[in-house]
Parts: structure tokens; sequence; C-alpha cells
């Protein structure tokens, strides 16, 4: 009698979302909780259609690795590099231009910069690479080294850094198209003795729920999102997802919300961790459709490769970045699936497959215009049509 009770009142709360009506938070835990993830999906999915269409899109990138020293350590990392290995990357303007260079003939728009969490703060070989190529902060270098690859290639920087300040997201405005800053959650209790974040000081939710009131006070179109299965509950995962929402509606600033699962890894402390299940992770990225119905939601096919298509179907409308070039550095245990096979599971879903730059379309049409610096609007007017979206003649 209560299960039966219990499951009427999901189905009431998702036809009141279907009709356009703002969710609780209350309610957004009973669904998360709800074993009806087929329901909660397919109310996704009609949700995605009425407010973005039929559209999914991604964006042509080169992954510029610039410097994979990090002062923190997150339990599941395996991107972070001691500066003893040899898979260690201090990178060289030439090496930066020759990876973008390459990327431009291959029809790129996108050019990543990821890195660490301020290097230099811990490893001394990090402030001398700095000192070698004239600087001594890596945003300073990152700041420099987009403004060589918008000038000589024309391919948009979009930056990776952390946790940053105020005064280094405002350098970075001027030669980025947007940042990228993941919330992973806002649990404070990952940060404890033994839970994943217990040594990585820039993953405390209120340093990074700062970063992101930050670049919404400076006006930059900011990814952010979630990492599900890090030891998170499910109620924290609706926190997290009405974190963003509140600081998008304070800002307007959010242009993406990205769903990603927890993988894994060899030689990392989570190594043996399972990771979340395939129902939970589906309600998660049906969720963060109910919530934010407006927002871009993304996951990133390369770490479910065999049935990433599903997450059409939960109300995504966007795959990320996808490199014809570059491996994906931060999960080099996953390689990216082909772009020809992503487009063809996309159509097959009935959907169409654009390519978009690392700036989404609503953010070219704003009428405040100080989202974008008119300099970067001029780079950005040679690759888009009238829809702010990749030119089809430039690439399929
Ligand atoms: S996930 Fe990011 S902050 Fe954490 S150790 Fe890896 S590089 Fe550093």
């Amino acid at each position: 009698m209560l299960k039966s009770m219990t499951d009427i009142s999901v189905h009431e709360i998702l036809e009141r979302t279907l009709e356009g009506k703002v969710i609780s938070k209350d309610d957004a835990y009973q669904i998360i909780n709800s074993g009806e993830t087929d329901l909660i999906t397919c109310v996704a999915g009609a949700i995605r259609n009425q407010k973005k269409g039929r559209l999914i899109t991604y964006s042509r990138k080169v992954f510029i690795n610039l410097v994979n020293l990090c002062r923190d350590t997150c339990s599941y990392c395996t991107y972070k590099k001691e500066p003893s290995d040899k898979l260690a990357s201090l990178m060289t303007p030439q090496h930066v231009f020759t990876i973008a260079e390459a990327g431009r003939r291959l029809r790129c728009t996108e050019a990543l910069f990821v890195t660490g969490e301020k290097p230099e703060q811990k490893y001394s070989q990090a402030r001398e690479w700095l000192r070698s190529v004239g600087h001594s902060s890596t945003v300073e270098y990152i700041s420099e080294m987009s403004e060589m690859v918008l000038q000589k290639t024309g391919l948009l920087p979009h930056t990776n850094a952390g946790s940053l300040t105020k005064k280094e997201m405002r350098t970075l405005k001027d030669t980025n198209v947007s940042l990228g800053v993941m919330l992973e959650s806002s649990s404070e209790k990952l940060m404890a003795k033994g839970m994943p974040h217990e040594m990585a000081p820039s993953k405390n939710p209120k340093v990074r729920l700062k970063t992101l009131r930050d670049a919404g006070e400076l006006k930059i179109p900011t990814t952010t999102g979630l990492l599900v299965g890090i030891g998170e509950s499910s109620e924290e995962i609706v926190d997290s997802l009405f974190m963003i929402k509140d600081i998008h509606e304070t800002y307007g600033h959010i242009q993406e919300v990205i769903i990603q699962n927890f993988a894994p890894k060899p030689v990392t402390a989570m190594e043996k961790f399972l990771p979340p299940s395939h129902d939970y992770f589906l309600r998660s990225i049906a969720l963060s459709r109910i919530i934010l119905p407006e927002m871009n939601v993304q996951v990133p096919p390369n770490l479910t490769p065999n049935i990433f298509g599903n997450y059409i179907s939960a109300g995504i409308n966007d795959w990320g970045g996808i490199s014809p070039l570059t491996m994906d550095y931060v999960n080099p245990e996953f390689p990216w699936p082909s772009i020809e096979s992503v487009k063809y599971i996309t159509n097959i879903k009935g959907h169409n497959f654009r390519a978009r730059l690392p700036v989404y379309p609503e953010f070219l049409r704003m009428s405040d215009d100080k989202f974008i610096p008119d300099k970067l609007r001029n780079y950005i007017e040679l690759l888009t049509d009238a829809n702010g979206l990749v030119r089809e003649d430039y690439v399929a």
C-alpha cells in the first residue's frame, strides 16, 4: 500500500514537471530515490525535447595538457603526475602551438587548456618551468598561451585549471570564451578523513562555489558539473544540482552542467570502489534535466563506451568536447569514440548532431554583451552560422 502511494506521488511530481512546474528539493529527493528509472528518464527526455528540440551538440577540440602537476590529491585521479613521472607534462610554447595548429588543420574549434591545481605552490620543478617560459604563475602562462593560440590558429580557448581567484579569472576572460570548474559535489563529508577529497582543499565545495559565484560576477560563461558515485548520497546529488541552479538564477552564466560517472582506475586509492550503478547514474542525469530544464546537460561518451546512447533518452543535449587528435588526459583509460560513431548513434536515436563552439549559442545571442569581449567576438564570427553553431561548411 505504501509503495503504491509513493509511486502515485512520483507520477504526480513528474506530471507537474512536464507541465513546466518548478520542482521542489523534497520532490527531487523522492524522485531520485524511487525505483522508476525508466519513467524518470522518459520524462527527462521529453523535457529536453520541449526545451532544446532534437539537437545534440559536441565541441571539436584539442586537449592541451599544459601542466599535469597538482598541489592537491584526489583519491580517484590519474591525471596528476609527479615531476619524476615520464608522463609529467610541462609544455613549451612551441609544443602548444604544434598541437593547436594540428587541431586547426583538422577543423577543431576549441583549444582546451587543462592544468593541475596551482602546481607552482607545491613543486620547485613547476616554478622553474614557469620561470623558463617567463612567468611566475600557471594562470599567467595560460593567458599568454591562450592569446598565442587565438592569434595564430583561431582556435577558441577554454580553460579548466580548477579553483581560480577572481583576479585570475578576470585575466583569463580576455582570451577564453568560457571557463570550466567542476563542482564535483556539494557534499562536505567528501573532505573528511579517508574520503576522496581529504587531500584536495581546492575541492572543498565552499571554494568551488565561490569560484562559480566569482565567475558569475565577472560574467564569464562557465561550465560546471558533478562527479557521480564518489561517496555522495543521492540527496547530495540533488543538493548539488540545486546549488548550481541557485547560482545560475543569480548570475545567468552557467552554460552547461556535466554529469560524469566515477570510474575506478588502477593504481588509485579508489581502484576497488564500485562505480555508480547504471540506474543511479541515469536518474542523476534525468534529475539534472528536471531541476534545470533549460540548461545544457552533457555526459561524456567515452566513460561508458558501449552504452552512451542511453544518455540521450535520459535528457542530455550535449556530448562535450571530443577530439579527433588528442587523448582525454583526465581519463586516459577511456579513448574517445570516433566523432562519426557518436554522430551515427545520435542520428539513429532520432536527433541531429552538430558541432558547437566552447561557448554556447545562447551566450552569443544575449542582449547583455558583457559575456563575450569584443575581441573574441571577431574570432567567433568567423566560425559560426546564424544560429551560433559551427558553420556546416567549416566542419560536418
Ligand atoms: S582531480 Fe584535479 S585537483 Fe584532484 S588531484 Fe587530479 S588534477 Fe589535482
